[in-house]
């Protein structure tokens, strides 16, 4: 009898055992996952992970440093420094590979035009297991204005940022994913313009980025406001699908209990996603459904916010990063630098000019250009066209200079080329066009006037 009861303890003991180590456990007050079957199943327990009590942990310690100083944690001031190593560590702390990049740009700030800021980005990452270079970034800006405890422009975002990072740290995905924090919004999206505009230029295969900022307000006078999300598509109306395809899954609604509504406009919402937009990088945004007028005052504190709105705002957040960084790795080569654009050798300042280039897919991709014009913009991507089809694309030119004219491709699967050769145009022909015009207002002026 003694001998049977031992038998029975022994399995009961192993079966315990087996349990614990097969699904969640607490160790050292961290929740453990082990992975399951699949992405969905992942996705939920992640969700689950990301408690309200997590959440309000950050927002509360990101706040307290803003309250500790006149300028909170203006760019470049004490507080916004202190606020830059609070995020190094933590992201540290997760075992995170973390960098901080100094950038330098002229900003706004009021009653003066243009200043000179420097600060830093802070961005960690979380390498993929597979061998694709496609990343993915999620991102909010951790810089405010003065005299504000900033819980919901932008504490709320940094900490979601935070919680994402601590949460899929613990799991493993084909493609990579960075978390960054940026400084020098306020003065004109400066810390996000210095990294989009570097992505650019190296062609790195950046192929979404969310960004975060100002996702914790709700009013009682809209009904069913803590239900609704503001998912600015801007920048990119491909990316809307899994955002919604996430938020409507039954399997992580009671975790988000959120619906997307998407917006083509986010004009008067400007964030750092306006940067992304600005080099042709696919973003969205997310952002609360009701503005809150408390923004940038010193009654943006944590009692004005929805903590449990904000929450499931950054769970949703999450999930969509979670699943792009989760998509299929593909064998893929990028496709070949496309011919140097052609056109004609010089232009007239204020009339459209059209240029044209081809390239080829190896895979047979279809492919997408983007042409840059020299002077600070360029034509957004153009297609998709099949491997080998003429690009054309038009702009105009309205200050004299020499212009430099390059374009890239990208495949269906985000992956880039290199810029290609840059003709400089000749500006001969327009100083003569300009003279030309000057005649000829000149004559029309008498002709009108006499
Ligand atoms: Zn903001």
């Amino acid at each position: 009898m003694i001998k049977k009861l031992f038998v029975l303890v022994v399995i009961f003991c192993f079966l315990i055992n087996s349990l614990i180590v097969t699904g969640m456990h607490i160790n050292n007050n961290e929740l453990v996952v082990s992975p399951p079957n699949n992405e969905e199943d992942n996705i939920t327990l992640m969700l689950a992970q990301l408690t309200e009590e997590m959440f309000l942990g950050y927002v509360e310690e990101i706040v307290a440093i803003a309250e500790k100083y006149q300028e909170s944690r203006f760019t470049g001031t004490e507080g916004c420094e202190e606020a830059r190593n609070f995020i190094i560590q933590e992201f540290s702390n997760m075992g995170m590979n973390v960098r901080s990049y100094a950038w330098t740009a002229f900003g706004t700030f009021f009653p003066y035009n243009l200043i000179e800021f420097s600060s830093y980005n802070v961005e960690a990452r979380l390498k993929g297991t597979s061998n694709s270079d496609k990343f993915y970034v999620i991102s909010a800006h951790y810089d405010t204005v003065y005299k504000t405890p900033s819980a919901d422009d932008n504490s709320a975002g940094v900490a979601a940022v935070l919680c994402a990072a601590k949460i899929l740290s613990q799991y493993n995905f084909n493609h990579e994913i960075r978390f960054i924090c940026w400084s020098g919004e306020e003065q004109g999206l400066l810390g996000s313009n210095a990294y989009a505009y570097e992505k650019y230029e190296n062609n790195d295969n950046l192929i979404a980025t969310i960004n975060l900022d100002m996702i914790g307000f709700t009013s009682d006078e809209i009904e069913n406001d803590e239900n609704k999300v503001m998912v600015y598509e801007t920048c990119s109306d491909r990316l809307i699908g899994t955002t919604i395809d996430v938020s409507e899954n039954p399997e992580y609604s009671s975790y988000l209990d959120l619906k997307v509504i998407p917006s083509e406009d986010d004009s008067g919402h400007k964030s750092d996603q306006g940067s992304f937009c600005k080099y042709s990088h696919d973003a969205i945004f997310i952002h609360e459904y009701t503005w809150n007028e408390e923004k940038d005052t010193s009654g943006d504190s944590i009692d004005n916010i929805d903590i449990n709105y904000a929450t499931r705002v950054a769970r949703l957040s999450m999930g969509i990063i979670a699943s792009w960084a989760s998509s299929p790795v593909i064998s893929n080569s990028p496709p070949d630098k496309p011919h140097s654009p052609n056109g004609p050798d010089s232009i007239k300042i204020n009339e459209v000019h059209t240029f044209t280039t081809s390239a080829l897919d190896s895979d047979g991709d279809q492919i997408y250009y983007l042409f840059d014009w020299g002077d600070g913009s360029n034509s957004k991507w153009v297609g998709p066209l099949n491997s080998g089809e003429i690009a054309h694309a038009s702009h105009m030119w309205t200050k004299q200079g020499e212009y430099k004219i390059r374009v890239k491709v990208k495949d269906e699967h985000g992956i880039q080329s290199g810029w290609s050769e840059s003709p400089k145009i000749n500006t001969l022909e327009f100083v003569f066009n300009q003279k030309f015009n000057f005649l000829q207002n000149l004559i029309f002026y008498l002709l009108k006037n006499t």
